[in-house]
């Protein structure tokens, strides 16, 4: 059957609910579609995002990844319609690439009187709290639907029950056909309790006010992105060595040219690919990669060194911390250092801590086995969520190894977009009555 064909049978279909916790980029890039969609007369799910900061939270100093201050290590022309190429719905893609540029980072600069200077000043990436007002602006054009609280529970009985609880502790329970995850999860783990090992959500919070303790040997444990804003903030103090601690033999540039970077806008051959060969994009691309920006500020600064090894003891040693190193070949290295910046980034996995025991035995029933990262990245489907479940769980921060390496980050949002509302309307078959209820 054509694609097309069941765009138009389930036309006249009850209005289907998708839930998507977290208001980042990922949600504002299936809500804007799906508002797209439905005001060409398409059919499209209704959209709900549960947020618990603010739109674009993640990118703001409140969100704990980031000041705020720091750039973009992307183009940000890679916005939520990006590659503005759907090929789903037969006779109408240039149509919905044409009404989803509404919401493109250029009609951003468009409509706020900046554009001809960002070009004349040579496109720069925007600081984080730009791009994070940038989503606050696409919120505001599509009237996105938000709830702001904290997902804290989520079960699955015949549709997702999500539990949402408010800033004043109040709780109201939201139900939908569909649920989309997205983001990293917290960021206030830190590798040892001690006030001189932060976390990243307390490095960003001291640097914001300017209250970094003084130290002359700094680390920063990670290798990704990540670590590099925080690499990128610590340059700016005054430090005798600032070391990067990660497992890899040496800290990677992201590799920039057409083919990487093509790989990630359409992802149309990477099934083509053998496992070991995506794994290889992967490393090359994007784990344990610095950005090219990154890279070139931190070149040039003789205080900054690269360690190899995983972090295995931290013990408090006078004034100062001892972190042992372990590597595979070599006996175990221990080194000094007076503050310690946990930058090892999001767990893959935190979501699970949300599901009730029922739900996470329906997942591992539907992954064939228990909720391993590598086990649920090989059940992501075409639709980005995980295969063999009743309701549709998207994932599609665990999507690259099965379907992609840009489903993750920025690199393809419109696809992604396309992907996850492709299949929704025809997916479920509850009535519209129970929709999104409080
Ligand atoms: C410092 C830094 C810089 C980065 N720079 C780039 C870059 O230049 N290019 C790139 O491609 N990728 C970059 N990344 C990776 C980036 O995280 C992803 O590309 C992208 O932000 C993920 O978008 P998202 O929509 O999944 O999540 P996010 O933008 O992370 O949004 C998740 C949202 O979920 C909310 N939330 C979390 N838990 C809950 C809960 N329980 N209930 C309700 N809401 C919740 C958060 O408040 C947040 O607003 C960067 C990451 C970091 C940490």
């Amino acid at each position: 059957m054509q694609p097309w064909a069941v765009l138009e049978r389930v036309e006249n279909e009850p209005v289907q609910t998708l839930l998507v916790v977290g208001a980042g980029p990922k949600a504002l890039a299936v809500a804007a579609k799906s508002h797209v969609l439905r005001s060409l007369g398409l059919p499209a799910p209704r959209v709900v995002v549960v947020e618990a900061h603010a739109v674009g939270g993640n990118w703001l100093p409140t969100g704990g990844w980031t000041d705020g201050q720091h750039r973009l290590g992307t183009s940000p022309e890679k916005d939520i319609g990006f590659p503005y190429h759907s090929t789903w719905a037969r006779g109408r893609n240039r149509e919905i690439d044409r009404a989803m540029s509404a919401y493109s980072w250029t009609s951003f600069l468009i409509e706020h009187g900046t554009y001809a200077e960002w070009i004349d000043r040579g496109r720069p990436s925007p600081q984080h709290h730009v791009w994070a007002k940038y989503l606050q602006w696409v919120a505001k054009s599509i009237d996105l639907e938000l709830v702001i609280g904290r997902v804290e529970q989520i079960r699955h009985d015949n549709r997702w029950q999500v539990r949402v609880v408010d800033a004043d502790g109040a709780a109201t329970e939201l139900s939908a056909d569909g649920l989309m995850i997205t983001g990293p999860g917290r960021s206030s783990r830190a590798l040892a309790e001690h006030p001189r090992v932060l976390s990243i959500a307390t490095f960003w919070d001291l640097a914001g006010k300017r209250s970094l303790p003084a130290a002359s040997r700094a680390a920063v444990i990670g290798g990704g992105e990540t670590a590099g804003s925080a690499l990128d903030e610590l340059v700016r103090h005054e430090m005798l060595t600032i070391s990067v601690i990660s497992p890899m033999a040496t800290i990677y540039t992201r590799g920039e040219s057409y083919f990487e970077n093509s790989l990630f806008s359409d992802p149309v051959k990477w099934n083509a690919l053998s496992i070991q060969e995506r794994r290889d994009v992967i490393r090359r691309t994007d784990r344990g990669v610095f950005s090219v920006r990154v890279q070139e500020s931190l070149l040039g600064d003789s205080r900054v060194h690269h360690l190899q090894g995983r972090v295995t003891k931290v013990v408090p040693a006078g004034d100062s911390l001892a972190l042992t190193l372990t590597n595979e070949l070599r006996a175990d290295q221990v080194h000094n250092f007076d503050l310690v910046v946990d930058a090892t980034g999001g767990q893959p996995l935190w979501f699970l801590e949300m599901f009730d025991q029922q739900t996470a035995d329906q997942l591992e029933l539907a992954v064939g086995g228990p909720l391993t990262q590598n086990r649920i990245e090989s059940s992501i489907g075409y639709d980005l969520a995980v295969n063999g479940l009743a309701s549709k769980l998207y994932l599609p921060n665990m999507a690259a190894m099965a379907q992609g390496p840009g489903f993750p980050n920025l690199s393809c949002l419109g696809e992604l977009s396309d992907r996850v509302l492709r299949t929704v309307p025809a997916r479920s078959h509850v009535s519209a009555a129970q929709a999104i209820s409080r």
